[in-house]
């Protein structure tokens, strides 16, 4: 493949919007400012960290549950030079996740409490409409009041970051089955104590991200033919009883705020098109992108490189293919060696040579802990074959150049969500 500076965009400083302050938007913020841009981050709710805000309410964005320890260990799971606290173990809680992304993100340009309602393009620019929550603190109540009558503005942009997270749009199969009983999905799900004397049985597709339940909970592993009234009939023709069903068969992608004559959603949902790389759009490469879309990946460390990759497009040093049909053809290429066109954007082994081939073309130098980072994770996916909860029951240690790894056995309750 050849690479060309695609961008005739010479200019040095870009006003840049952000949308969501999870993860992706965060390290793509934290870039963005060092390379001197203008940048603003627009977040939907009060605070920092997406996924990891943790609420009992359901029906929020983030599918948080609460004893969930993650399931990358915080040797893994970092960005560059931002290790995570010392004392912590490895396999991390929800708050200690927040955490850490609350300390990245101190003195970071956000406006909370703002929903992107509208991108579009305008002349040169894109046209950021939002909606900010007014909220009003009362002086000597602890009670926060809200109303939501704020008319849209519009800001302009020379270049938008999407990165709103995709693990909040349910995608339930079963919605529409005649089942009589509680039927949520995994995104609401909290604690296991709602489920106290209740048959539970849950239904749990293969790359899906699912809770842990408690020990009574039936778990029925994709062999499930159908649904009925009172419960589950497997495939081998077996009726299952249940009280509640805990479908965790995974999300789809959704972006509110983008027309479809700009973003398409395809094969149910799960693809996101037309998009090169899985984060430039085809038609405006080096001004719309998407963090954090792959699929099946080590999550921070991707989504910096994806974010230093996309920056570097927008500074001129990065590079796309010259030939303008190698950005058309990528997603047909990638297609074509896909049997399931549902996972197109899961990578897994890919992820190694995807991240390789973002540094080469954005001509930044590779983080030598990356290897590391593959070692650990290669590690983790074969003990987690072997022992689906069992796998998080160690720390690991790093030896002194953090080129390998040892691993200690540690004593914790068997609580850990797969
Ligand atoms: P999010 O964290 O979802 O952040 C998106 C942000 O955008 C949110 O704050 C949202 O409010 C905001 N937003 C959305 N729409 C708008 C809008 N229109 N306007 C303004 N703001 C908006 N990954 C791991 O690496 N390790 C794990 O152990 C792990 N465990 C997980 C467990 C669960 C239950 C789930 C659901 C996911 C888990 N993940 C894990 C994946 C996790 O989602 C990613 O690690 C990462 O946090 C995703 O970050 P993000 O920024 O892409 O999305």
């Amino acid at each position: 493949m050849q690479f060309s500076a695609f961008s005739m965009k010479t200019m040095p400083f870009s006003k840049i919007c952000i949308i969501g302050a999870g993860a992706a938007g965060l390290v793509t913020a934290k870039h963005a400012i060092k390379d001197g841009h203008e940048v603003d981050i627009f977040e939907q709710t009060d605070s920092v960290g997406g996924t990891w805000v943790y609420s009992e309410k359901t029906g929020c964005h983030s599918s948080m549950y609460k004893i969930m320890k993650t399931n990358l260990p915080k040797e893994a799971m970092l960005f560059q030079d931002e290790p995570f606290r010392e004392d912590l173990p490895s396999f991390m809680s929800h708050e200690d996740v927040l955490e850490y992304l609350e300390d990245y993100s101190k003195n970071f340009p956000i406006r909370f409490n703002t929903t992107v309602t509208d991108v579009r393009r305008d002349g040169e620019k894109w046209k950021v409409c939002l909606v900010a929550l007014e909220i009003s603190r009362p002086p000597f109540f602890q009670v926060t009041t809200s109303t939501n009558s704020n008319e849209p503005v519009s800001h302009f942009y020379d270049v938008v970051f999407v990165c709103n997270g995709h693990f909040f749009e349910p995608l339930n199969p079963y919605e529409n089955s005649e089942f009589e009983g509680e039927m949520i999905h995994s995104h609401d799900y909290r604690r296991a104590e709602h489920f106290e004397g209740k048959t539970v049985v849950t239904l749990i597709s293969k790359k899906a991200v699912y809770p842990v339940l408690p020990k009574t909970v039936r778990q029925i592993a994709s062999h499930v033919k159908s649904v009925y009234e009172n419960g589950v009939v497997t495939d081998e023709g077996e009726r299952i009883y249940a009280d509640v069903i805990i479908v965790c068969t995974g999300y789809v992608f959704k972006f509110p705020f983008l027309d479809s004559s700009l973003i398409q959603l395809k094969h149910n949902d799960l693809m996101v098109s037309p998009l090169y790389q899985h984060l430039c759009h085809v038609d405006y490469p080096d001004s719309l992108f998407f963090i954090g879309l792959p699929l099946g990946t080590i999550t921070f460390p991707l989504f910096e490189v994806q974010a230093k990759y996309a920056l570097s497009l927008i500074s001129g040093t990065g590079k796309l293919p010259s030939d303008i049909s190698e950005i058309q053809n990528f997603e047909t290429r990638r297609l074509q060696g896909l049997q399931n066109p549902g996972a197109f954007h899961i990578l897994v082994e890919e992820q190694w040579d995807y991240m390789k081939e973002l540094v080469e073309m954005g001509g930044f130098e590779e983080w030598s802990y990356m290897e590391t980072i593959r070692k650990l994770y290669c590690y983790i996916m074969s003990e987690r074959k072997k022992n689906v909860i069992g796998y998080k029951m160690v720390n690991f240690e790093m030896n002194e150049d953090e080129t390998d790894f040892r691993v200690g056995f540690r004593s914790v309750k068997n609580e850990c969500g797969p």
